[in-house]
């Protein structure tokens, strides 16, 4: 599938158990071949994991992500937007962050290849991600969950090194200035003018 500037992407997350635990809807900034480049506008409502009781994520520990899994829950992205580029091969995102208008940086999102739906894609959040600053050097993150999946068996050992092994060829790009690490997005900026996309109600079921 192809996609024109404006276009909303929905881009859903399903849990490691399958279950579509999240959603958020993308306004297209271009289609660039290798990726699509969509903007998470400050003000969108989108669809974010927590526990069956409530708590996010960060207020729980992997033990319980895993024992208890997630439902989605809405809530309205706050702060600056984020610039969100989708490949169209590879196990991965990478979100362009902003300080009002300063450049922070990448964040690689480690993922499951992007299966189409009907007005987006779909993949499953894979725990392990990795921090690329403007100055392009690069840092895992979340490893000390990434290995509690691993060792609860949430992911096998030859999963865990294909997901190191995207992260590390992902990240290996950050020097070069190619994509998905081009300096012409670090200084795009939105419209104004632009409203939040709307996440569509069938979101889950679609
Ligand atoms: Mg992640």
């Amino acid at each position: 599938m192809t996609w024109a500037a404006g276009d909303v992407l929905l881009l859903r997350y399903r849990g490691v158990d399958g279950d579509p635990i999240g959603a958020r809807a993308l306004r297209v900034v271009a289609d660039l071949g290798d990726y699509v480049a969509g903007w998470l506008a400050p003000g969108s409502v989108i669809f974010d994991p927590v526990l069956p009781d409530g708590r996010r994520p960060r207020e729980a520990t992997v033990e319980e992500w895993i024992t208890h899994g997630f439902r989605p829950a809405p809530r309205t992205w706050q702060g600056d937007g984020i610039l969100k580029l989708i490949p169209r091969a590879g196990a991965h995102s990478v979100w362009l962050f902003w300080s009002g208008e300063a450049f922070a940086g990448w964040y690689v999102n480690l993922e499951t290849r992007h299966r189409p739906i009907p007005g987006g894609v779909e993949t499953t959040d894979q725990f392990l991600d990795a921090w690329v600053e403007p100055d392009r050097r690069w840092r895992w993150k979340d490893e000390a969950d990434f290995a509690v999946a691993v060792a609860k068996g949430t992911f096998s050992p030859g999963e865990a090194r294909a997901i190191r092994e995207e992260g590390e060829r992902v990240t290996s790009a950050a020097a070069s200035g190619a994509l998905p690490f081009a300096a012409e997005w670090t200084t795009w900026r939105p419209d104004p003018d632009w409203a939040p996309a709307a996440v569509p109600a069938d979101w889950a079921s679609r």
